[in-house]
């Protein structure tokens, strides 16, 4: 008899037929880590609430850490005063990236802020620690208790069984309206799809001999054919002083029933794969090289989103409607990626802003429910140039407050004077006279100081 390796002992176990939900409670329960989630639980943590952040994932960062998204749009205003529009969550991060020189600032019509994901998920991870917010990752909405409108739980279904949150209130952060809609409330949805696409990132490469953007689009545009190409224009976003860049060049649909969407991650990476060999063989001295560091999760864009108390328009959107109740601002161009070979691009002047108001960010028949991020209320070409990640941080901040004020009670029983204070640094001073921008400048909707292309970009 050889001599046992270990005294462990080890037991046979059934599942008990009446096996315990795990229960958690919370005064706020948000649902979707990504950076609207993340900024709306740092928010509401900060404010010395219990918060727990629930994702799906495994991980937490949502399509910001895991999709390969790698540029923060949205933050800043158009040059040439590039005034930054969102602070809060971005306040932070982006100093403690810039002094590990995982980030970069790009100043172009705007500024776009690129960044290394895996340090943007560490950095979250870290904060979300540091704010004692409480983390569930691998957890899925099965089951909602709304009580005409008043959310009072959530189970999701894990992989170790079933949790129940009950918490005063909810904010659907899920990119998805996946809370809004398990709820039974009103969602939207596009008559046609709206592309996502499968990012990745690539190393290995001399961004020195990388042609021009315009050029990278043009070529894309003119062999698509040759690659079997979905999408013809494309985008490469170079990480300065390192040999590794993002390839924003794919479309991939985005459907919302399991089978499918699993398919269409396959058909997403397929593409990616062309995308890599068209580079290899038209730009060897570029990217003869590269070879894949990591394929995105699929990055999906609009999907299916909240019907609010209000739904963004274009034409709010085109002449910086300014809201009583706004709680986000952008320059952001309209971005609409609803045709496969590209997207339609529409670009700002120079001092323009538009706004988000809190209608567009509750849904219809809630009581103690906000969304935030990718999957508030606009119409399709509205909520194309809301839904980056700077105002969609701001969004997610202010949803924190909203709640905060609301105190478990209604959402519209606040005071939206109240909450303006609170987040100032996002929406600006109420009067123009104070630098808040012109009220209401209600110009006509096709304002001649914007530009419309259909992207090489
Ligand atoms: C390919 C692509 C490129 C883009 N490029 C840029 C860019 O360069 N710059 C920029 O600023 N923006 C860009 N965007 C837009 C931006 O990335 C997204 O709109 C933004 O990240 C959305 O953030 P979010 O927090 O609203 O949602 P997400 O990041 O999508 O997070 C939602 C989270 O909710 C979770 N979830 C969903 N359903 C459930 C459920 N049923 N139960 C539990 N959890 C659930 C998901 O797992 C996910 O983690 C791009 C988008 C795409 C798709």
């Amino acid at each position: 008899m050889p001599h046992p390796l270990t005294d462990v002992k080890i037991h046979t176990i059934t599942k008990p037929r009446t096996a315990a939900v795990e229960e958690l409670h919370g005064d706020l329960c948000v649902v979707g880590a990504g950076i609207a989630g993340m900024s709306a639980a740092l928010t509401a943590a900060g404010l010395g609430r219990r918060v727990i952040l629930v994702d799906a994932l495994p991980m937490l960062g949502g399509q910001c850490a895991n999709s390969l998204i790698g540029l923060f749009c949205g933050v800043y205003g158009n040059g040439p005063d590039y005034r930054q529009l969102t602070h809060g969550i971005f306040d932070r991060m982006f100093p403690a990236l810039e002094q590990t020189q995982d980030l970069s600032y790009n100043h172009r019509h705007t500024i776009t802020v690129n960044y290394d994901e895996h340090a943007v998920g560490r950095w979250m991870e870290q904060e979300v620690e540091r704010a004692g917010v409480v983390p569930v990752t691998g957890a899925s909405i099965l089951e909602v208790e709304n009580d005409a409108g008043h959310l009072r739980a959530v189970t999701f279904a894990t992989r170790f069984g079933l949790l129940r949150v009950s918490a005063d209130s909810f904010i659907d952060a899920s990119g998805d309206a996946a809370l809004t809609w398990e709820s039974g409330l009103e969602c939207r949805v596009p008559e046609r799809t709206i592309w996502g696409s499968q990012q990745v990132r690539i190393e290995g490469l001399n961004p020195a001999a990388a042609p021009e953007p315009k050029e990278l689009a043009q070529s894309v545009h003119d062999h698509a054919e040759d690659y079997g190409l979905i999408r013809r224009d494309g985008l490469a976003f170079f990480f300065p002083g390192r040999d590794t860049a993002v390839l924003n060049m794919t479309h991939i649909e985005a459907p919302l029933e399991a089978v499918g969407a699993s398919e269409a991650q396959l058909r997403g990476k397929d593409q990616a794969d062309r995308v890599i060999r068209f580079l290899k063989d038209q730009y060897p001295a570029a990217f003869g090289n590269a070879t894949v560091r990591f394929y995105g999760l699929p990055g999906r864009r609009q999907t299916r989103w909240i019907a609010g108390e209000h739904q963004l328009t274009e034409h709010e959107v085109r002449s910086g409607f300014r809201f009583e109740d706004s709680i986000a601002r952008t320059a952001w161009p309209i971005e609409l990626h609803d045709q496969p070979e590209g997207y339609v691009w529409e670009q700002f002047d120079s001092d323009h802003v538009h706004y988000v108001p809190l209608g567009s960010i509750t849904p219809r028949g809630a009581v103690n429910l906000l969304a935030a991020g990718r999957c508030v209320d606009g119409d399709a070409a509205a909520l194309s140039s809301v839904r980056v990640m700077g105002p969609c941080a701001a969004m997610g901040e202010a949803a924190a407050h909203a709640l905060d004020l609301a105190d478990g009670g209604p959402v519209a029983e606040i005071d939206t004077a109240e909450l303006r204070d609170r987040i100032r640094a996002n929406i600006g001073p109420d009067r123009p006279q104070d630098g808040g921008g012109a009220d209401n400048p209600d110009k006509p909707e096709h304002s001649e100081n914007t530009e419309m292309v259909h992207a090489a970009h």
